[in-house]
């Protein structure tokens, strides 16, 4: 049967009642009391780990005492576009510290075999414009993303600014001089006016607690740190060098999608140990048009990063720009189907609309896993039964075709993860797979406070911890500021709105933040804090908004999103429900109505 008509089949054959139970017994499978307990914190005998292996040599410099008027923590693309924003409104002092050896964040660390960006180049790469690059493909690869944070770097000389190698451990509130200290672990001190942290929502990799991890005698590495001297090769691939090993990768969440197939190409044989399928659609690479780059005016990229942003918003603009596997599971998600007024519809008919639209997606991902899967078993350990905003949708090409070759097994442990790791191998349903080297694409500490994921303790005024501000749950305004914490803005997903183009999110959060800086800075004023009822009020707002969000979540099978079962500590369990757009235009009318309310600003 062609693909087409597997597709169509898969349409027309819709059983509501069994979908129903299927997804519950598979989510019944995977539901972990243990909820984010279940990981190792990668820290002890673990921690090597998380080691930079890209540092050539470590840095050796004299400890810095300075004062500047703005301090940037992280210089990933949030902390790029922090510092690119303070640049336009005229603070230049700034001092950025990074912890890794270059600029790049989630691209100076990840660049495993096969890492591409998964939001389109054109949109995703931030200051396209401003820099005036133009990136080679529609999906750029990790190399050319790291090149793109580094030409960031240069293009507003951020470089001699910046701490590489270098982290924070302490921010401390001076209420006489109304200013930060922040101290560092090379014994830096640096006092700031202002304090932007963008240290990254996804950024400590966690490992499984999988027993016995610790007695494997071959080799492991976590995909953020690849290991190019064991493998051999680049991010390209040409891993020579596993040509004689027998390898295993646990996880299958968007990193193993993606590593995977070049992994499958170069090891002698490839363990891909899954507990839960990921939703792989179709990606569609191509290299840049050039003739089509020539027809793009001024504004292009904002104007291109709205639109996709409409779409994947669940609304419509007349031209789909991007159209691509995200622009494509929001129109068979939502506006395929959605009456022209959703309101006219009674709740419980939209409710079941909308799951009958889920199910939909749901089994035509499924039938392109059976028109591309030779192996029947193989195929349905594949196949992903939950909802489709349950874990993050994935994309690629290359993947199910992995799993034709004879030298890739897949170990689907159906929920239930490995029996445990021995010296020698992986043990699953009693049987041992014995493997050179064991590669953890288990991705990255969610939901546990802002100062273990950011490693680093913050204290306001009055000598209040920020662990403490945020247990057992953060509050903020607008997600930015927090009350007893004057001057320090936070980058980053939190109680405010959640663009799949996190650095779309980004760039807005960095323009809102510096306007507000900028304003303060124009009548003189040095001090910007949220007063306590403002904060209780948006918390208030931001749960009450993210009810239904929270029911979702609830039906899903374990993830991040949800904080694996502990819905409290799931990364978009607080996220503004009402959406981005909605979001922007609040901030927006916030702005123009001119009184900062919420804000004390002296
Ligand atoms: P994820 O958290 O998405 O995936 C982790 C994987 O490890 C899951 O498949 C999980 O299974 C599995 N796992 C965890 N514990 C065990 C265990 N004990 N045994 C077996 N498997 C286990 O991490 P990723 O690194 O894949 O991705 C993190 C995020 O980074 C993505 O969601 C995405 O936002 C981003 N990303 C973006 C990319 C891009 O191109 N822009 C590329 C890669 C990542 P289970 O599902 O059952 O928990």
């Amino acid at each position: 049967m062609s693909e087409a008509a597997v597709l169509q089949r898969a349409l027309d054959d819709l059983d509501i009642e069994a979908l129903r139970r299927k997804y519950l017994d598979e989510r019944a499978k995977r539901l972990n009391p243990k909820g984010n307990s279940q990981y190792i914190e990668v820290k002890g005998e673990f921690s090597r780990f998380i080691d930079d292996p890209y540092i050539e040599a470590p840095l050796v410099r004299d400890a810095v005492d300075e004062t500047v008027s703005a301090l940037v923590i992280g210089g990933g693309f949030g902390g790029l576009l922090a510092a690119a924003e303070l640049h336009k409104i005229g603070v230049t002092d700034i001092r950025i510290v990074e912890k890794a050896g270059d600029f790049g964040g989630t691209w100076y660390w990840n660049r495993y075999p096969g890492a591409q960006c998964d939001i389109e180049s054109y949109i995703y790469m931030p200051l396209l414009e401003e820099t005036g690059y133009i990136p080679t493909e529609k999906y750029a690869h990790a190399a050319e993303l790291f090149a793109h944070a580094r030409r960031i770097g240069e293009h507003y000389d951020l470089y001699p600014r910046t701490l590489f190698q270098t982290q924070i451990v302490e921010l401390r509130w001076d209420e006489t001089d109304s200013c930060w200290l922040a101290t560092t672990d090379r014994g830096d001190r640096i006092r700031a006016q202002w304090v932007l942290s963008a240290s990254g929502p996804l950024n400590r990799p966690k490992l499984p607690g999988i027993p016995g991890i610790e007695t494997f005698k071959g080799h492991t590495f976590h995909t953020s740190r690849w290991d190019y001297d064991y493998t051999g090769g680049d991010s390209r691939g040409g891993m020579t060098k596993l040509a004689d090993k027998r390898v295993a990768i646990i996880g299958t969440g968007a990193t193993a999608i993606q590593c995977v197939p070049y992994t499958a190409r170069d090891a002698r044989h490839l363990y891909v140990v899954q507990r839960t399928p990921s939703t792989v659609d179709l990606r569609g690479n191509r290299p840049t048009d050039f003739d089509w780059i020539k027809t793009l005016q001024p504004g292009w990229q904002r104007e291109r990063m709205d639109n996709f942003n409409i779409f994947v918003s669940g609304m419509v603009a007349p031209v789909d720009m991007v159209q691509d596997g995200w622009t494509d599971l929001f129109r068979d998600l939502v506006t395929s189907w959605m009456p022209e007024d959703p309101r006219a519809v009674p709740p419980e008919e939209m409710a079941r609309l909308t799951e009958i639209a889920d199910f939909r997606k749901g089994n035509k991902i499924r039938a392109r896993i059976d028109a591309v899967v030779k192996d029947k078993a193989t195929a349905e350990g594949l196949k992903p039964w939950y909802g489709m905003l349950c874990k993050r949708p994935t994309f690629n090409d290359d993947y199910l075709e992995a799993f034709n070759r004879p030298n890739v097994t897949l170990i689907d442990t159906q929920g239930r993860s490995l029996d445990r790791i021995t010296e020698t191998g992986i043990v699953f349903d009693g049987v041992e797979y014995p493997v050179d080297c064991i590669i953890f694409a288990t991705g990255f500490e969610s939901g546990t406070n802002y100062t273990r994921r950011a490693a680093m303790e913050i204290y306001g005024r009055n000598g209040k911890r920020l662990t403490d501000q945020f247990t057992p749950r953060p509050r903020t305004l607008h997600g930015f500021f927090t009350d007893g914490f004057p001057n320090f803005f936070m980058l980053g997903l939190s109680q405010n709105a959640f663009k799949p183009n996190i650095t779309d999110m980004l760039a807005e959060q960095a323009e809102h933040l510096c306007a507000l800086i900028a304003a303060a800075r124009s009548e003189g004023k040095t001090r910007i804090e949220p007063n306590s009822e403002a904060v209780d009020a948006w918390i208030e707002t931001i749960r009450e908004k993210s009810k239904a969000r929270r029911q979702f979540l609830a039906t899903c099978t374990p993830g991040y999103y949800g904080g694996e079962g502990d819905l409290d500590q799931g990364l978009l369990i607080e996220t503004y429900a009402d959406g981005s757009i909605a979001f922007s235009e609040l901030l927006r009318t916030w702005r123009a109505a001119g009184d900062r309310s919420g804000l004390e600003v002296h």
